[in-house]
């Protein structure tokens, strides 16, 4: 049993008081992978570096983390970046409430992590990092003017990373927030489409998730969409288009639910000459995964596949943009595997978010291969393609296809840049060297 520090424990309020009292004012954490250990920047905080060393949880030998505290709103801005083999770390910034310090780098470390993975699996040649922001309860979250002031301090601390992480969007940050980090960092994708970015990447992911689906019913022998029934769960900025694109491939019925009556009498008009049953539900209501249908897509929240829905399930397949699906990846990975059920891991599918926005620099083409290809059959890490690799896979070793997609993605992983190397860890080593957290 790993003895748990009570820095751990306390709110990030209380720890910022306590970083404060010890003239803290930004720190880190990086691994040193000789000795298979965790070092920090600041004694004080070596309980946390020697708790993580020890646990397999979140912490997967992550190259660094990088924290400060916000210099007028007590909020903690971090950094956490994972694997950069492949590319500096790439993945969006959340900003988000945290009960415990635990919570906060635990997010920040799994989020990392699944950034890896994602984009090792879309062959982007970028590494994985994820940067969390910690709400200060005692701040309007909305605020216009303190967002502007967090988002701008954001930028600024990804600047001092030197390049190591490059953020973009995520959960709890808008398009306007990001003109913010831009205004102080070049360090950064996922801009408005006005300073250069790519925009809202909500249909590109629609159509991955189509590509998803199309795989799983060849792999099952069961042709293409034309003719089936799908069950769609949230019908928002993903599940919108994802209905447009289904119904173009002629599929025979929607089933759709969504809590929000905007969103239902919205689709409903859209789509109201095609055979769709769109119904506002609550939203702890399971109907949708009782739906006798050929694919439940999840397009709303997380962990919606769990000991309680499982059991419940009709579907001969499940594909969907909903990040992380699973509640607990082996368990319930195991029991839909064991139901005969073909589940399409969301970190392959939903990959078109990052795709479009990571390589924002190199500009854009119409019809872009740079994203044709993930929708292609002809280039090997298209979601198709690695789709049927991973299903394929997952029949010949009896092993579920999140985990086979994993141990695949983990492999590439740790292929090196072409041109750069290993270059984002070497950036890491220098920020250390130069005493980072002294500036
Ligand atoms: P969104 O917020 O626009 O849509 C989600 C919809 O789900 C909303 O309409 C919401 O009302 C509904 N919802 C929430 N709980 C529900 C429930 N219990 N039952 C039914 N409906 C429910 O989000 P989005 O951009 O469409 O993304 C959907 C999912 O896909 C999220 O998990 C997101 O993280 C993931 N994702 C999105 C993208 C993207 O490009 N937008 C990329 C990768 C992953």
């Amino acid at each position: 049993m790993i003895h748990k520090p009570e820095l751990l424990t306390i709110s990030l309020l209380e720890f910022i008081s306590f970083l404060k009292r010890e003239n803290i004012k930004k720190f880190f954490f990086v691994y040193d992978d000789e000795n298979k250990l965790i070092t920090t920047s600041h004694q004080q905080l070596q309980p946390i570096a020697d708790y993580f060393s020890n646990e397999g949880r979140d912490f997967n030998e992550h190259e660094g983390w990088f924290c400060k505290i916000s210099d007028e709103y007590d909020m903690l801005l971090g950094a956490f970046v994972h694997r950069t083999n492949r590319g500096q770390a790439a993945g969006g910034v959340r900003y988000w409430d945290y009960d415990n310090v635990e919570d906060y780098f635990r997010d920040g470390l799994r989020l990392g992590a699944g950034m890896t993975f994602k984009n090792a699996l879309a062959g982007l040649w970028w590494g994985g990092g994820k940067g969390v922001i910690a709400h200060n309860l005692n701040f309007d979250k909305m605020n216009p003017d303190i967002r502007k002031k967090i988002y701008c301090e954001y930028g600024a601390f990804i600047s001092s990373l030197n390049g190591c992480y490059v953020t973009a969007e995520d959960v709890g940050t808008s398009v306007e927030d990001m003109t913010n980090v831009f205004s102080q960092t070049r360090f950064t994708t996922c801009i408005p489409p006005e300073f250069g970015g790519s925009g809202n990447p909500s249909e590109p992911t629609a159509k991955g998730v189509i590509s998803g689906m199309e795989a799983a019913l060849e792999f099952l022998g069961m042709g293409t969409l034309e003719g089936t029934t799908i069950a769609v769960q949230g019908l928002g900025h993903v599940g919108e288009p994802l209905i447009k694109f289904l119904f173009e491939k002629k599929v025979k019925k929607i089933i759709g639910t969504d809590i929000n009556p905007d969103n239902i009498n919205r689709v409903t008009k859209i789509f109201r000459e095609k055979d769709l049953d769109c119904r506002l539900v609550k939203k702890d209501d399971l109907s949708i995964f009782k739906v006798h249908c050929d694919i439940l897509s999840p397009n709303a929240t997380g962990a919606i596949l769990n000991q309680e829905t499982i059991p419940l399930l009709k579907a001969k397949i499940i594909c969907g943009a909903a990040n992380n699906q699973l509640e607990d990846m082996k368990r319930d990975g195991i029991a839909i595997h064991d139901k005969g059920i073909v589940y399409v891991p969301d970190f392959l599918t939903n990959r078109m978010g990052i795709v479009t926005c990571a390589n924002e620099q190199y500009g854009y083409i119409n019809n872009d291969p740079e994203v044709e290809n993930h929708f292609s059959r002809d280039w090997k890490h298209s979601i198709f393609n690695r789709t049927i690799q991973v299903l394929k896979e997952s029949k010949e070793t009896n092993i579920p296809p999140a985990e086979i997609a994993l141990k695949l993605a983990d492999r590439l992983s740790r292929e090196y840049h072409p041109l750069f190397g290993h270059r984002g860890k070497q950036i890491v080593e220098s920020l250390v060297e130069n005493n980072w957290h002294f500036e």
